[in-house]
Parts: C-alpha cells; structure tokens; sequence
C-alpha cells in the first residue's frame, strides 16, 4: 500500500478502462497494454491509452482476445529487462495462434535496444522509444501494411503537455503528473539518460490546468513526477513583448522578481499546484541532494496541502563512491541537505535509494553507507544491488568488480537496518494524531479503511460512514512495523 516510485505490485500492471461508446469505435481494435518498471512509466501508459483511445481503440485485459499488445518496459538493471524478455516470448506464442496479432515494446528497453528486439530477436514488430508515441498510430498503420515500424527518435521538446492522460490506477483520489522528462544528469551507473533523453520542463500552465481537472473530477492527491524535479525550470517563450511576460506571471500570481524574465522553478511551480485548492495534497518525486534548496523546503513548509515527505536518493555514504558514481555530491553535502529538512520541516518523512556492491566498494565504504543510514534514519528506502548497464559511465570506465555474494550480503544488511529503522519511524506515530487522506477498503478487513498521512505512512482506521477521498483524522493507537492503527477523532 506504500506510496511507491517502483512499485513491485503494479510491475506486468495491465491497462483496463470502461469500454467506449459503440459510435466512437473508429479503429474497433482492441488494445493491451501492460507495465513495467518506475512511476514515470506507469504515468507514459497513461499518455499512450490516452492517445490509441483518441483513435478508436478499446482496452483489454486477455492478451489472447487483443489486436495490438504493447509493452511499456523499463531497462535500469538488467533483472527488470530479463522480465520483459520472458514476457515477451508469451507474446510471441500468442502470434502463433493469431499472425495478424500486433506486438510493439515502448520505453527505455526500446530506446536502449532499438532495432535489435526487431532484426536478430524478432519478437516484436514495433519499436517505440519515450519521446513517439504520438506516432503510434501510424506506427501501427505501418505494420498493418506489412512492414516493421521503429521510431526510437529522442526530442529536445517532447513533454505530451497537452495530453490528458487516461487515469490507469484510478482509485479515483491520487495521480501522478509528469512535470519533467529525460536527465541531464550523468550518473555513471545509469542508463536513463541514454533512454530518456535530454531533460525538458513542461509548461506549468498544463501542469496546474491538469491539477485543477484532477481536483474537479474528486481526486484530493497529486504527485509531480520527474527524474530531478529540483532541477525543473520552464521559460517563457522568448519572443513575448514584455507586457505579456508579466501577464503570464499575473495568470499564476507569483512574484516574480526582475530579472527571471518569466521562468518558473520547481518551489515556485510546488506553490502554484499548492494553489489550485487547499484539499488537494501535493507529493513529489524525485528531489537530488545536489540540487535540492532551501527555497523548495520553505515552500514546503508554507503550505499545509504540500506533504511532509522527501525521496532523497543518496546511494552510497561515502564520498569517494560518489564522486565514482558521478553524483555532484559528498556525503558531507548529503547529511547537509538532511540537516536543512530536519530544521525546516521538523516533521518530514525522508526515504531513499541505496546502491550495494557498486564498482570497486570496500567492505569500510559500505560500512559508510551502513552508518549514513544510522544518521539519517529514512523511514522507507528502496535498496539494489549494483547491475552494469552497457554503455553507461561506469560500464566504460570501471570493473563490476565486487562478487555477486558480497553484493548480495551488503545488500541484506542494508535492508535489515532499514526494516529496523522504518519500525522506529512507524512507532514514532504512535499516540499522535494524523490528517488522513482516504484512499480505499483496507485489505485485512472491509470494516477498515485505509490511507496515509502527510509523511506517507499508511494509517488503518474503523470505516464508519467515511469514503474514498475524504480527510480524516486519526488518534494513533497501534503499529505493525509499516502500518498505524487508530480512531478516527
Ligand atoms: N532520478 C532518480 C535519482 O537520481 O535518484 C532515480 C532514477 S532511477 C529510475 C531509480 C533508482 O534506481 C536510482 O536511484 C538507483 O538507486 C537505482 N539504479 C539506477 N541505475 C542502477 C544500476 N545500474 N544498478 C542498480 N541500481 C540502479
Ligand atoms: Fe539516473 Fe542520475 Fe538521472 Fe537519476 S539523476 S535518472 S540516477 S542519471
């Protein structure tokens, strides 16, 4: 029930929506679409439902009664490829019984394996990278004729801003809104700037006119999604009169000092969401520590509707790992930023992602990574184990040297640590009050409900006459190690 960014359970989640009206059945196609790997995938599913269903098509969960299986897949460790690979050749099976049957892969394996899943694999007959899928009908109408179709082409200025996505994991509350897309950032263990692109910032007049629609239609949560919101910035076009650039700042009522000439930043786009109405809560992922400001944190803590919870992926604790892994920051830096958001938002949920067995990590620099944990005590983290992506940084310029056991043996010391810790942080709530945002039946017990306070923390509470999106609050009053239990006050 966690809040995930890499959600296990929805990993293979298949697209299904109401069927539309028989009058708008153009294409008369049915469509399966099935996900795999980080919240900004999920949230590109809903950008390609959005635009098939624009053209006629309907969706389906039975991959054996589709007319066109799409794959929305993800490449950051080799585990989440391999996945996608087995799924794969079910789909091929399924050709097998229907050779008019159509399969395309999208995401960062297409971008990352481009033509090679087409020529010497030949499991698929659409290749489609981030940035094209507006050209996925035509991609399908190429197919359609007999031929393979590729469009693997990573734009400067792609950010589907106009698009209303099709909500996918509608609990009808909470959605995530992509504010950003690509990386500019060159970690040297990761891929996704070589699948994803080069980072762009969406218009923060799409973003808000998406926030206010969500609100209207009854969802009370939205989570801005990019890779390094931190580094979000949108100019305005640059060939406004000056009249027209202080229009656009009156339009979202900022101050806008002398100078910015119009460009929005992330704390300044957090207080224009946090804007469109004090019941919807805003999350947000993902921050880097090297970019992260006070400025954001402040805004932060200004506005009661913008949660108490930061992603702060530190993945490794000491600085010269760092400086290998290329992150911009030293551990020094890290426990800085730590500091800042304990003083400022006194309250703040912080999680993180680890990385174990990185190229070269001695068992003195995991223990660094062991001890940063200690300092910091995240209440939730997402920990791997390094896998080398082909042509990132590191796979260029240094060894996958550490053995697989001992990768595998830090990593499990570094999950019981953060199991230990993220009992401490639940029990930590205990006999406090939480505002509560209903998400939904609990799983235990439909005499419960569910649904989490601003730090993420799921809290379980009798269900009375409450419904999905309602704002309770609750008097903690038990715990399991993730989950709080109490009364609603
Ligand atoms: N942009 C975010 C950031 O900078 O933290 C996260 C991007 S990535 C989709 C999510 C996480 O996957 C990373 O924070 C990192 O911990 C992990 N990751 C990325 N590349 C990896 C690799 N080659 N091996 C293991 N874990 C990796
Ligand atoms: Fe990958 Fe680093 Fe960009 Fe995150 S910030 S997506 S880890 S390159």
């Amino acid at each position: 029930m966690e809040s995930k960014i890499i959600d296990e359970s929805r990993q293979g989640e298949v697209l299904e929506l109401p069927q539309p009206q028989a009058s708008s059945l153009v294409a008369n196609k049915k469509l399966f679409l099935e996900s795999y790997g980080c919240a900004m995938n999920f949230s590109d599913s809903e950008i390609v439902a959005s635009i098939l269903l624009n053209k006629g098509f309907s969706t389906t969960n039975n991959f054996n009664e589709a007319d066109v299986i799409l794959v929305n897949t993800c490449a950051i460790r080799d585990n989440a490829e391999q996945r996608v690979r087995k799924r794969l050749t079910d789909f091929k099976r399924a050709k097998k019984n229907n050779p008019d049957l159509i399969v395309g892969v999208l995401g960062c394996m297409a971008e990352r394996l481009k033509t090679q899943l087409l020529e010497e694999e030949k499991l698929v007959d659409i290749v489609a990278g981030p940035d094209s899928y507006r050209d996925l009908p035509n991609l399908i109408e190429t197919v359609e004729s007999g031929q393979k179709a590729v469009n693997v082409l990573l734009s400067r200025e792609e950010t589907y801003a106009e698009i209303t996505p099709v909500r996918i994991d509608s609990n009808g509350v909470s959605a995530f809104i992509s504010i950003m897309r690509g990386c500019d950032n060159m970690c040297s263990f990761c891929v996704v700037p070589f699948t994803r692109g080069r980072e762009r910032s969406r218009d923060p007049h799409s973003i808000v006119n998406e926030a206010k629609e969500l609100f209207e239609n009854g969802y009370r949560e939205v989570t801005l999604l990019g890779q390094n919101v931190d580094s979000y910035k949108w100019q305005a076009p640059p060939n406004l009169p000056d009249g027209e650039e202080i229009r656009i700042a009156n339009t979202i009522s900022l101050p806008f000092g002398e100078g910015q000439g119009g460009a929005v930043t992330f704390a300044q786009l957090l207080e224009m969401v946090a804007k469109v109405h004090p019941d919807l809560r805003i999350r947000f992922s993902t921050s880097h520590p090297k970019d992260m400001t006070d400025e954001v944190l402040h805004t932060i803590a200004k506005y009661e509707n913008i949660c108490n919870y930061i992603h702060l992926p530190v993945q490794s604790g000491n600085s010269e790992l760092l400086e290998k892994m290329n992150r911009g920051y030293s551990r020094e830096w890290y426990l800085n930023r730590i500091e800042a958001i304990r003083k400022i938002i006194p309250d703040c949920g912080i999680s993180t992602d680890t990385i174990s067995g990185f190229c070269s990590e001695t068992e003195e620099q995991h223990q660094d990574t062991l001890s940063l944990m200690e300092l910091v005590r995240y209440d939730f983290a997402y920990m791997f184990k390094y896998s080398e992506r082909p042509k990132t940084l590191a796979e260029r310029k240094y060894k996958d040297d550490v053995p697989e056991e001992i990768k595998s043996r830090r990593l499990a010391e570094i999950i019981a640590l953060q199991q230990k810790h993220s009992g401490l942080r639940t029990q930590k709530g205990l006999g406090k009050i939480h505002k509560v945002l209903v998400e939904g039946i609990s799983k235990k017990s439909d005499k419960n409900m569910f649904g989490r306070n601003s730090q993420n923390t799921v809290v379980v509470f009798p269900k009375g006459n409450l419904k999905k999106g309602d704002f309770v609050t609750v008097l903690a009053t038990n715990c399991t190690s993730a989950t709080l239990m109490g009364e609603v006050i």
